[in-house]
């Protein structure tokens, strides 16, 4: 209301456009006010936005028929699925005009195929209910990560989600095999194809992956299954360096082949926080082996027996200990003991680094060949610009990619933040890595975009959004720098 009370020009071209979604969706569907308020803001409180109302269709026709009204009122869509993302990317901008479309309502799972090893599913599955769909039909959907209870299959797939299992299976887009899509004029396009060769042209199907919801709207897709393991088999281990852990990384390739399906490094700075934070955790071995500079969580699994899958493991493992690669292992005995490993690096780590606060996170990948002059370079250079610093590390080192967590000394300048990002995404894009691994854009790094992709790059990413998004309404302000 204005001073007069008289409602604005805007509140009523809002209310006009609330009730409008109102008989698409239905009212209920409509949120507003505080029912609005958890979904213009991320979960952990980062990023805090406005928007005309947040809407939840409950069908594809529902989306496009919400998306056709927008783009005829020139009115910004921010797609939401678990809200789970580190970048802020489905967050609104404090403007208050964009409408904020959660796809939490379409989470059918249309159908599994098991001949065809493939699921389709709708876009705001939960990506745990995907799993267990999977596992149900017996077989394997192998995309996991720590936030897997909440973030949707939508969501993955707008980001291209890495996690755990990449490694062996690889990220969210070599997992689809088919999108359906609702464009920014509000047309269906369905590309829900369950082949594994389709070379019909452009593959719009790996564009609309991994754009954060800046091109359209994934709505369901056709997601690549795998047989259930026989056998999984968990390994805590401990490394003298971060160079041993590298090699015994290349060792177990060579010894497990494809059977090697995780390999996460964690720093024992790492692992010595969560011991603080949470004393009651239970970790995997004494305070003399956590002293280790490195540690690794390793996972075997595929079609050999138990018994086998073990007998290969203490192999590889016994021989990377002769070669002094290794100071100490433990092998998870059963199932549980495994999930509890699993639970410290999907939960723990990060709960610890909530607690200690004030980290400068990055989210980056390099070669694996780098990584371990990387991690020794860059941490003397972090002496150098700021004695004191103290560096948590930990990361999906099968892929390359590190969570490289810096938190400055108490002393340090108001600009540290600023500095070490520099000083961090510098050296990465000097070794050939990337700024942004697994985590995406969102509104977070579009100024490193801008920094660190080429001229013609930026032309090219810029030219395919201003085709496919002409009037510029698909989660604006993200991913995309804007232009000077
Ligand atoms: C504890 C924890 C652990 C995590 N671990 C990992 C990890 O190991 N690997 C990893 O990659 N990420 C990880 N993440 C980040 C996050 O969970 C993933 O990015 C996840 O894929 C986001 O899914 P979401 O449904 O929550 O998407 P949201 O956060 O809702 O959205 C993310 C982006 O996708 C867009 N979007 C969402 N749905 C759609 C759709 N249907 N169509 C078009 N655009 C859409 C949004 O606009 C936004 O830009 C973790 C997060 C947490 C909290």
């Amino acid at each position: 209301m204005n001073l007069i009370g008289l409602p604005t020009h805007a509140a009523v071209e809002a209310a006009g456009l609330q009730a409008a979604l109102a008989t698409i969706v239905g009212p209920a569907h409509v949120l507003t006010g505080s029912d609005a308020a958890p979904r213009l803001v991320d979960h952990r409180g980062c990023y805090r936005g406005n928007g005309v109302a947040v809407v939840r269709p409950g069908s594809t026709a529902e989306v496009a028929e919400v998306v056709a009204l927008c783009a005829r009122h020139r009115v910004p869509i921010v797609p939401q699925g678990g809200n789970t993302g580190l970048c802020g990317g489905a967050t609104p901008d404090s403007s208050g005009q964009a409408v904020v479309l959660v796809l939490s309502r379409l989470n059918r799972v249309r159908q599994v195929d098991a001949e065809n090893d493939s699921i389709t599913v709708e876009a705001g599955c939960v990506l745990a209910d995907v799993q267990a769909a999977a596992r149900d039909a017996g077989r394997l959907f192998p995309l996991s990560l720590g936030s897997e209870g909440s973030c949707t299959i939508g969501g993955n797939l707008a980001t291209n989600a890495g996690g755990t299992q990449v490694l062996r299976y690889g990220n969210a887009r070599a997992l689809a095999l088919g999108l359906e899509v609702v464009t920014p004029t509000g047309e269906i396009w369905d590309g829900l194809r369950g082949l594994r060769k389709d070379n019909t042209g452009y593959d719009l199907r790996d564009l609309y992956i991994g754009s954060e919801g800046t091109l359209g709207i994934i709505t369901a897709a056709t997601l690549r299954l795998f047989p259930l393991p026989a056998a999984e088999k968990t390994a805590f281990i401990a490394f003298p360096s971060a160079a041993a852990a590298v090699a015994f990384l290349a060792a177990a390739r060579a010894g497990f082949g494809a059977a090697l399906t995780g390999f996460e490094l964690i720093s024992g700075p790492v692992l010595d926080l969560v011991a603080r934070h949470q004393p009651d955790s239970v970790l995997p071995y004494g305070a003399a082996e956590r002293r280790a500079p490195w540690h690794a969580l390793v996972e075997i699994s595929g079609s050999d027996t138990d018994e086998h899958t073990t007998t290969r493991l203490e192999a590889v493992l016994a021989a990377a200990i002769d070669r002094d690669e290794i100071i100490h292992a433990v092998i998870a005995a059963h199932a549980r003991q495994a999930q509890v490993l699993w639970a410290l690096r999907h939960r723990l780590i990060g709960e610890a680094l909530r607690r200690e606060g004030g980290s400068v996170s990055h989210d980056i990948s390099l070669p694996i060949s780098r990584i371990a002059a990387f991690l020794a370079d860059i941490e003397a250079a972090l002496q150098r610009l700021l004695p004191g610093a103290v560096v948590y590390p930990y990361g999906h080192l099968g892929d390359g990619n590190l969570h490289y967590n810096v938190i400055p000394p108490a002393n340090a300048p108001a600009d540290a933040r600023t500095r070490i990002q520099r000083l961090v995404y510098d050296a990465v894009v000097t070794e050939g890595g990337s700024f942004a691994a697994e985590h995406g854009i969102g509104q977070l790094k579009p100024s490193e975009l801008a920094r660190y992709k080429s001229p013609l790059e930026l032309r090219l990413l810029r030219a395919l959004k201003a085709a496919l998004d002409p009037n510029g309404l698909m989660n604006p302000g993200k991913v995309l720098p804007a232009e000077a």
